[in-house]
């Protein structure tokens, strides 16, 4: 499938119609349902593509009509199943819609589907679901990553033009970087989290998984905004991304962090910022090595917070309140039995590491020490966004690794998410875009930082990058 808005004239114009644009969503969806991408799809979507297709016909169509789209599964949409990938939300069915999905259906987008994902959006590979892995559509051997592996399987496949995720240390960005496509974690407060089950409340941000960037733009200027519903949204209405993508971009200053060259690097994601650093030169941007000392603790700092965080948010599991219940004879068994049967082995043990780290005796020399160090990694980044606009890194150190690979071991697993967790402590706006195909076919592509509210120019660089390196065919 390709992009939406190379689409959208034809749609317009009624040459092609929604409806048929979701027969063919769902027929794809069907012919790849070994890549196990989707927890569900919505065959009803087709009544809903005959409505948009009348509005489109009489005019009053929105900017995302006939956009078919699908979501991570820990996004709420009323009437509909979310499980989180996890049986603990077995049954469990959304009581309203998510901010974000209430904008996207505002605007006329065609919801297909819930994606499958690593339970409770932990994990980097998709592996850790209840419901079994997601195989990688670009070779199927390997995983999609994750934690939106379904999102990004789904949009790499062409069944949906695009796919809302979540980004916590890197769960959009990653699984994009994997699969071959752009994935955009938009900065802290730009989108609501409104009816995002909560992982990590400080870093979780909803993100746009695409084929373009001009998608994702379009994607994002829908969604983004103030919301009363989430009081840690930016009170500034969000300046739109979409127009300004093709403004000529002038003397933009690019830095490229000598903590992330430092880091081993599979020989292909080097070429891959090479390439990206000639094309950046091509379109008149300067390039700089910059030095954010304590980016080398993003992987200590992220865990220590992100498990914290989880093991609060979790806690409300109980086998009370949602989904799955487990009977028995006292309530702490009750909750113990459902807990216990409810949540996958990567769950637990977060859930314990996180309680570990906030208990009495060790809150100060585990909590406290990762928020003192996530406070200096996001000075760093106001600190170099002084001396450069643009932050250039590579998303992953390798393309997508083996199922099977990393399952059996963890801290290997967590360092997937090197280069990407830092955006989270700091706040600040990232994007994952392809940058060429090793020699085995894999994706590579690397990752754009801006400042807070710096979205704009994040895009334009984007934008640049993606059509020199298309026209360098790469
Ligand atoms: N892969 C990271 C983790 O396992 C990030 C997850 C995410 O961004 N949701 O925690």
């Amino acid at each position: 499938m390709r992009g939406y808005i190379a689409l959208r004239p034809s749609l317009l114009s009624g040459e092609v119609r929604c409806e048929r644009l979701v027969g063919d969503a769902l027929d794809a969806a069907r012919r790849n349902r070994d890549l196990n991408a989707f927890l569900e799809v919505y065959e009803d979507a087709v009544e809903r593509a005959a409505r948009v297709d009348a509005k489109i016909a009489e005019g009053t169509a929105g900017p995302l009509a006939g956009m078919i789209v699908a979501l991570k599964d820990n996004l709420l949409m009323r009437g509909r199943k979310c499980t989180c990938a996890s049986r603990i939300l077995e049954g469990f069915e959304s009581l309203y819609d998510a901010t974000a999905v209430a904008r996207l259906l505002a605007a006329d987008a065609i919801v297909i589907g819930r994606t499958n994902m690593d339970e409770f959006a932990m994990g980097s590979s998709g592996e850790h679901s209840a419901f079994g892995p997601v195989l990688n559509p670009r070779d199927r051997r390997r995983v999609p990553g994750g934690s939106s592996s379904g999102a990004a399987a789904a949009v790499a496949a062409g069944i949906v033009h695009a796919a809302l995720g979540s980004d916590t240390g890197g769960s959009v960005r990653q699984p994009a970087a994997f699969t071959g496509i752009v994935g955009v974690k938009p900065g802290y407060g730009r989108i609501s989290r409104y009816g995002l089950v909560a992982f990590a409340s400080s870093l979780d941000q909803i993100g746009t998984l695409t084929t373009t960037v001009a998608d994702a733009a379009l994607l994002l200027d829908v969604i983004s905004g103030p919301d009363p519903f989430d009081a840690t949204t930016d009170p500034e209405p969000a300046t739109r991304v979409t127009d300004d993508l093709e403004r000529p971009l002038g003397a933009v200053r690019v830095g490229l962090p000598r903590e992330f060259i430092e880091e081993r690097l599979d020989e292909s994601v080097h070429e891959a910022l090479e390439r990206a650093k000639d094309a950046l030169r091509t379109i008149g941007t300067s390039i700089q090595v910059v030095s954010l000392p304590h980016l080398r603790y993003t992987i200590p700092v992220y865990t220590v917070v992100a498990m914290a965080e989880a093991s609060s948010n979790l806690a409300r599991y109980d086998g009370v309140r949602y989904g799955l219940r487990r009977t028995a004879a006292t309530h702490t068994e009750l909750y113990e039995r459902t807990r216990n049967e409810g949540f996958g082995p990567e769950v637990k043990r977060r859930i314990l590491v996180g309680t570990y780290v906030l208990s009495a005796g060790y809150v100060d020399a585990y909590y406290r020490k990762a928020q003192q160090v996530r406070a200096l990694i996001a000075r760093e980044f106001t600190d170099a966004f002084r001396t450069v606009d643009i932050l250039l890194g590579p998303t992953t150190p390798s393309p997508a690794f083996f199922r099977g690979e990393r399952l059996h071991d963890p801290l290997t697993m967590y360092l997937s998410d090197v280069f990407t967790a830092s955006a989270n402590l700091a706040g600040v706006p990232a994007m994952h875009l392809p940058v060429m195909d090793d020699l085995e076919g894999l994706p590579i592509g690397v990752q754009l930082f801006a400042p807070m509210r710096g979205e704009g120019l994040m895009f334009r660089v984007a934008s640049a990058l993606e059509r020199t390196l298309r026209q360098s065919g790469r």
